[in-house]
């Protein structure tokens, strides 16, 4: 019996993987520097096999007759690409992990004109000097924010007081862009607050997935937390009490992803408004998602919308850009123009400003909004799909399965469930849907939902109760056919 030094030298050298027949031709193709790399990595596999105890002489033998196919597959998986589509079939129209936001078909064409070539991001083309590359979407936010149909805080519509002071109007409103939300709040405290205290409710120190907490945040920005009321109920005194010479500014925060209830108070914003306008201080409302159009049409009611929150008084609202805007990943500032043209004197926004194709993505999917075509973007369009649809959807892939062969080993079910706003919107911020249920004998829910996240592309399932789940309201109806087929080849053996 071969003993393993033995095995290691039935190993080839690189330099003799690389000039085999079966490789050379790769290397001519993708390069000798990648095919010896593979080379590299095939043969280091095969040692630690090896040292292992994993190969014995007949499997060795079995793995060096087709070294030239471990090569070429080594080869592809190291060129392909990392970052690739997949379908979201969870539900969870704003998911984080999955790149939240997908972009209008428009917001890519403009990505696509935009990006190759030169543009006029900081020229103006009339003077023919140098510009700033904000004029590109302030001058939509303006519009927008004026228009006074879109996301209005539904109890102010109903007929609550509305304060108008100080921004009546959409004109008086200046909107900075960069990074992320994160960015904003950092860029907005330490413009605002820096050196001075900030007043926080003890309800609102949140934290939002991937350790963004507004505490560590604050610290970040150089201005100091000022904590009042407790967990669940805090009243506008509270604030009034903290209020001192070193106060700089009031800062309300949306519980994005929780929900406090039972014993709860908060002030509502016209008291926190008139607060701030007796100490001449400014107020400030990290809005997080910050929809841009009433999103009580799809039933949601209690989301605050950006226009809502100035509306009522906000000085300065900060919201993402790839939340409920179906935009894309960038932070949004849009206040009274002092403030913000402060903000854009910070050293910081250099730092934290975004590049052309997020302009370019940003400015056309304002330009839907502006010609009040929410269908042209996606996130919006799956919000108002009607849970008919989905089941009409969900029907025909129920039974293009159970025709096909191997279908009685699966069970195809149409069930009533939720979909999911995500991204930091109420957790109750929920619509009606109909899910697709599958259930195989020969596989657990956790390995077909294994084998479908393995397929190309990658089909992304919820698993619940033993079972698979799957929500068509974020997958397109053009991918309808291509997961069906995933279905087919993964749940039917
Ligand atoms: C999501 C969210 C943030 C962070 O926004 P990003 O764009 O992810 O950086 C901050 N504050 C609130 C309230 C949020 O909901």
């Amino acid at each position: 019996m071969k003993t393993q030094a033995d095995l290691y030298r039935e190993l080839p050298s690189v330099d003799e993987l690389v000039r085999d027949p079966g490789v050379s031709d790769l290397a001519d193709r993708e390069g000798q520097s990648a095919t010896a790399d593979a080379c590299r990595t095939v043969l280091a596999k095969l040692r630690s096999e090896i040292a292992a105890g994993h190969l014995d002489e007949a499997k060795l033998s079995l793995a060096l007759s087709d070294l030239s196919s471990a090569v070429h597959a080594e080869v592809n998986h190291a060129l392909s690409y990392s970052l690739r589509p997949v379908i979201n079939a969870t539900g969870v129209i704003l998911h984080t992990n999955l790149a939240r936001a997908p972009l209008a078909q428009d917001a890519i064409e403009h990505i696509c004109d935009t990006a190759g070539e030169y543009s006029n991001l900081e020229f103006d083309l009339e003077s023919g000097e140098r510009g700033k590359r904000d004029v590109h979407v302030d001058r939509l936010f303006r519009k927008l924010l004026a228009e006074d149909n879109v996301g209005l805080r539904p109890t102010e519509r109903a007929g609550a007081a509305v304060p108008t002071q100080p921004v009546k109007t959409g004109a008086e409103i200046s909107t900075i862009v960069v990074n992320n939300n994160a960015a904003a709040v950092l860029l907005a405290l330490n413009t605002l607050a820096e050196g001075g205290e900030a007043i926080v409710s003890r309800g609102e120190l949140v934290e939002i997935g991937g350790s963004f907490r507004i505490p560590d945040v604050m610290a970040k920005s150089g201005a100091t937390l000022r904590e009042v009321g407790t967990t669940n109920r805090t009243r506008i005194g509270d604030y009034e009490r903290a209020i001192n010479e070193h106060t700089k500014l009031l800062l309300r925060v949306h519980r994005s992803n929780f929900e406090i209830s039972g014993f709860t108070e908060q002030p509502s914003i016209t008291e926190l408004v008139a607060l701030a306008h007796k100490h001449k201080l400014p107020l400030m409302e990290d809005l997080g998602s910050g929809a841009l159009f009433d999103l009580r049409t799809v039933g949601i009611n209690d989301e605050p919308g950006v226009l809502g929150s100035l509306r009522s008084g906000v000085h300065v609202v900060s919201y993402s850009g790839d939340k409920l805007l179906g935009g894309p990943q960038a932070g949004l500032i849009s206040g009274r123009e002092d403030l913000v043209k402060k903000m854009r004197s910070n050293s910081l926004f250099r730092a934290l400003r975004v590049d052309k194709l997020t302009y370019a993505a940003l400015e056309a999917t304002l330009l839907a909004y502006v010609k009040r075509d929410y269908n042209a973007i996606p996130a919006l369009r799956m919000m108002q799909m009607s849970k008919e649809e989905i089941a009409r959807r969900a029907a025909t892939v129920q039974q293009k399965i159970q025709s096909g062969e191997g279908a009685p080993s699966t069970r195809v079910e149409l069930i009533d469930g939720e979909s999911l706003i995500g991204g930091g919107s109420a957790p109750s911020a929920v619509l009606p849907t109909t899910l697709l249920s599958i259930s195989c004998e020969q596989l657990s829910a956790n390995e077909l939902a294994t084998r479908l996240r393995s397929s190309d592309p990658p089909l992304i399932a919820r698993v619940e109760e033993g079972r698979v789940l799957l929500d068509l309201r974020t997958v397109f109806p053009a991918q309808d056919e291509v997961l069906t087929q995933i279905l087919v080849r993964n749940a039917t053996v």
